[in-house]
């Protein structure tokens, strides 16, 4: 097992360090540019909600952690925001509490078609915690 850990601030400008970090950390299992690509997408979505929703866009904290164990790698990533008080309605497709028409609630849609698995926790007040999973066979 291979494990990292990365802490940092909750800004917008931090999901392109965020996605990097985590395709760089997981070249070591001879991914495909294709796979790279989705791990990162995956990411990203993950980054921009703690981001906007978990901490709607006020200071705080984004811990990831990346493991790789035999040929899969598990993405956590996690905000201590204002979670999610409805997760199945949160999960559907298209659907978003943004009001402003900007976004089109397709992140954890995202999330579930470019990674093997997606599994979310959260607690409303406490924060969310979303553990994605991708096989890659090398
Ligand atoms: P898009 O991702 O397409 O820009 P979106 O962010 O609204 O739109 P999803 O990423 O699918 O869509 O998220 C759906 C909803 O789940 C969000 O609108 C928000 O209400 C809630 N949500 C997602 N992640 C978090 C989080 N980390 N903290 C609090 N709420 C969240
Ligand atoms: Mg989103």
């Amino acid at each position: 097992m291979e494990a990292m850990k990365l802490e940092m601030d909750s800004l917008s400008s931090n999901e392109e360090f965020a996605r990097v970090v985590v395709a760089v950390f997981m070249s070591r299992l001879n991914p495909t540019l294709e796979e790279i690509d989705d791990v990162k997408t995956a990411v990203s979505e993950a980054v921009t909600n703690a981001v906007i929703h978990g901490y709607q866009n006020k200071p705080g904290k984004i811990y990831i952690e990346a493991v790789i164990e035999e040929h899969t790698l598990t993405v956590t990533v996690e905000d201590r925001g204002v979670g999610i008080a409805n997760l199945k309605q949160a999960m559907e497709p298209m659907y978003t509490s943004d009001p402003s028409g900007e976004r089109s609630g397709m992140g954890f849609s995202f999330m579930e078609a470019f990674m093997d698995q997606v599994q979310v926790e959260t607690q409303p007040g406490k924060g969310t915690r979303v553990t994605m999973k991708k096989r890659v066979a090398g």
